[in-house]
């Protein structure tokens, strides 16, 4: 069975052909510039060369059938035909109040895409985009939506209510979703299995952290808290985000600078995180750690006020589940970066967390990181959407 997992964007569109009898990707790509001059397709089969394909994508539609041609073509094709793509899974954005489970998509699953183009202005439009676009170029297949938001249905009312007049809640449907939704479903699962846990009653918390960055608290692989909210903007200090403001601040430097709060917005979400913390130095962390390095006091300060912001949702959440058993860490920082990992770690004592030096010198390999007195076992997982899609897919298709 061959699933093909697909994440659009406004202007791009990834894919991965995953085999799902040993669940090993057997091709995968990337369209770029969708609807812009310049648009190129980069198709990576396995084992093979990468293609670089330039050809005009004016539209979703037209990405998805040059990435058809890319998948049968004689030379660099991995398939015959789109006869042996059993079904595609979707990742979307925005399912609101109504999904929290993945769904096959009909027309009701496609109004309520549409519903959500509010909340999710610049990913469910794109998403819808490429579920028709996959309607037309394989008729008669399955597509599925796997929420982002999935996950972070299952939070009680307690963790996603905002304590703000409960008319904007009926009216706009305006409370906390959570973000990352499948990767922490993915992550959470497989600490569950790794750690030998206990998968009904396992309390885990799973830090996603990459240029995007967000918290997790799930017991028996379901949700009791997540750090993002009604958008991903809240919660942990990201490359270019701002997490947690007293949201006075928006009003202050709107009249302070004569802003809008559109304008103040963009820059709470395109221009602060540890970017802004740090006068400008990068997003990137490895960056922002160079930096360090050398002596930047305000890419230092930026470092550990991430770091610390880590720790305290750690602690919020180990307080919500009354206790912890695992804490993952995940995505491009929490998968790489050691020395963030025994930071936040630090600050964890109280909890009796120990970690193995030795254990903790690793990247992007499933691995426990605590020494074995620890009384919370940490880890390192990967996180793999795409896997996670194509499983969802299955599940729901077979
Ligand atoms: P996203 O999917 O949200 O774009 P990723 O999960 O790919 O983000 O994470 C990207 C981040 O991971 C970047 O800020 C990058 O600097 C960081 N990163 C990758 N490797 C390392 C490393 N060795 N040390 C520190 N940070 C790293």
């Amino acid at each position: 069975m061959k699933i093909l997992v697909i994440n659009c964007g406004s202007s791009s569109l990834k894919y991965q052909l995953i085999n799902m009898e040993d669940e090993s990707v057997i091709a995968k790509g990337l369209c770029e510039r969708i609807g812009i001059d310049g648009s190129k397709l980069t198709h990576q089969p396995a084992g093979k060369d990468k293609v670089e394909i330039e050809k005009d994508m004016p539209t979703h539609q037209t990405a998805i059938e040059l990435v058809m041609d890319a998948l049968q073509n004689p030379e660099h094709g991995v398939i015959k035909s789109t006869d042996e793509i059993s079904a595609i899974g979707h990742r979307v954005l925005h399912g609101g109040t109504t999904y929290s489970e993945s769904v096959v998509v009909d027309a009701d699953v496609k109004r309520v895409i549409r519903e959500c183009f509010d909340l999710g202005p610049l990913h469910n439009p794109a998403n819808l985009m490429g579920i028709e676009a996959c309607e037309a170029a394989m008729p008669g297949k399955a597509n599925v939506a796997v929420w982002d938001t999935g996950f972070g249905m299952a939070m009680p009312e307690k963790a996603y209510m905002y304590a703000i007049p409960h008319e904007y809640y009926e009216k706009y449907g305006v409370r906390r979703y959570g973000f990352h939704g499948t990767s922490h479903m993915f992550v959470s699962g497989e600490a569950i299995k790794f750690g030998n846990l206990d998968p009904e009653k396992a309390k885990v918390i799973v830090c996603h952290l990459g240029n995007g960055a967000s918290v997790s608290a799930s017991i028996g692989g379901k949700c009791v808290d997540t750090s993002m909210g009604l958008t991903p903007l809240e919660g942990l200090i990201m490359g270019t985000r701002s997490g947690d403001v007293d949201p006075a601040v928006v009003q202050y430097i709107c009249n302070k600078e004569g802003k809008d709060v559109n304008e103040v917005l963009n820059i709470l979400n395109k221009k602060s995180g540890v970017l802004g913390m740090s006068g400008g130095v990068s997003s990137d962390f490895r960056d922002i750690e160079a930096a360090k390095s050398s002596g930047n006091h305000l890419a230092e300060v930026a470092l550990e006020a991430f770091i610390y912001r880590v720790a305290k949702y750690i602690g919020a959440y180990t307080a919500a589940m009354n206790g912890v058993d695992a804490i993952a860490f995940t995505a491009g920082v929490g998968e790489n970066d050691k020395s963030s990992r025994k930071a936040i770690c630090e600050y964890l004592g109280y909890l009796g967390v120990k970690i193995d030096d030795a254990a903790n010198d690793v990247r992007g390999k499933m691995t426990v990181i605590s020494a074995p007195d620890s009384k919370v076992k940490i880890m390192l997982i990967p996180t793999n959407e795409e896997l996670a899609i194509a499983r969802e897919t299955r599940r729901l298709t077979e």
